[in-house]
């Protein structure tokens, strides 16, 4: 089969044809139709510091997928042949205390697809079943190929109750974004988000943001006044891995503000931590998402109504994948879906 694969330790990814995967008695074997291009798979092609020390080389990378199953191992009942799914790309122990108390998504020991074991950009994926997400008739495919990032983007934003709340995002990234419509599908009142980058504000304001806010010309304080707002924001989902966005949200809360965060920091930050103390604030940190209550939430709001579809700017076939990569070092796409049929 064809893949993208890791074969160097240096900066670059090979399509190249290597066989298909065998799979076990418990896995499903998936013909994957589209795939994601995540920023992890940036760090990856760009071969930084975070990915020299995480990538075993060779490894077929990518985690964003939708596919078909084609075979099915001997113990695996709940699936057949021609069912669209996804994969939920952290692979759990199983046997760690979370595992055993069913609470997967805090695993400690979980191994990633296509960052710890063979991932999705090819034309074969094998995933242990208890990975596999049977996708709801009806769900667009484009749609269905991000399911790993949008179930980020609603682990976030459900973290904390958003109902009639302000929320602010910051960071206008594929995830920003479709967090600010999440929020929006969820009753928030207002949804501010910021960003540096005039293009992305633009996509947030696509995906239902009702306030854009050029972080370096525009102050927050003087954003909250002009919406009227007197005592902070309610709920604050932090999505840049910025330290300057990060302080510029804990000085923005009400008083028992929630602040969840998603951005991956490349260094340590520091924040003024009394705001944090004199104004109990909560800070929850995300990772991945929660296995399977996310993928259950995103396909019911899916069917009622939510539409993250313009979050998709970008579709090509996966034999351009460079320029997928080239065209996201610019900052002008949301997410890009490359076409594996
Ligand atoms: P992205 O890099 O496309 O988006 C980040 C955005 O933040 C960019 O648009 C950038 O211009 C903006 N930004 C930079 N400085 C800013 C500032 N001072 N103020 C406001 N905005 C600023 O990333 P993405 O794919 O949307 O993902 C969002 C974040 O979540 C990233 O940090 C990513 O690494 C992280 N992430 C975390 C998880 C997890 O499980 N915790 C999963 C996926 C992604
Ligand atoms: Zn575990």
């Amino acid at each position: 089969m064809k893949a993208l694969v890791k074969r160097r330790a240096e900066p670059g990814l090979w399509l190249e044809e290597i066989p298909e995967p065998q799979i076990g008695i418990n896995d499903v074997l998936i013909r994957v139709d589209r795939t994601g291009v995540c920023g992890t798979d940036l760090h990856i092609h760009a071969w930084d510091a975070w990915a020299q020390r995480t990538i075993p080389v060779p490894l077929v990378v990518g985690h964003e997928f939708v596919g078909e199953v084609v075979a099915l191992g001997t113990n695996v009942h709940d699936f057949q042949v021609g069912d669209v799914v996804s994969g939920e790309g952290h692979v759990v122990c199983g046997h760690c205390r979370n595992c055993m108390a069913g609470r997967r998504h805090l695993c400690a020991h979980t191994a990633g697809i296509g960052v710890n074991r063979p991932g999705a950009f090819a034309e074969f994926i094998a995933l242990p079943q208890a990975n596999v997400w049977h996708h709801d008739h009806g769900i667009d495919r484009d749609v269905a190929a991000i399911f790993d990032p949008l179930g980020n983007a609603v682990h976030t934003a459900l973290s904390f109750k958003v109902l009639a709340e302000d929320v602010l995002i910051t960071g206008a990234g594929p995830i920003g974004c479709m967090a600010a419509a999440v929020a929006r599908h969820a009753g928030a009142r207002h949804v501010v988000v910021t960003d540096i980058n005039p293009w992305r504000l633009d996509l947030a304001r696509r995906l239902g943001a009702t306030r854009v806010v050029d972080a370096r010309h525009e102050s927050l304080d003087a954003v909250q006044k002009e919406l009227g707002m007197r005592e902070g924001f309610d709920v604050g989902l932090e999505m840049s891995g910025n330290g300057t966005a990060f302080r510029d949200l804990v000085a923005n809360m009400c008083h028992g503000g929630k602040i969840a965060l998603l951005g991956i920091p490349s260094g340590q930050i520091e924040i003024d931590w009394t705001s944090v103390i004199f104004n109990m604030l909560t800070i929850k940190g995300i990772y991945g998402r929660r296995i399977f209550e996310t993928w259950y939430q995103m396909s019911v709001m899916l069917r009622n109504g939510l539409d993250i579809a313009p979050v998709i700017t970008h579709r090509l076939p996966f034999q351009e994948y460079e320029e997928a990569f080239r065209l996201m070092t610019s900052g002008e796409t949301g997410k890009i879906v490359l076409h594996w049929r």
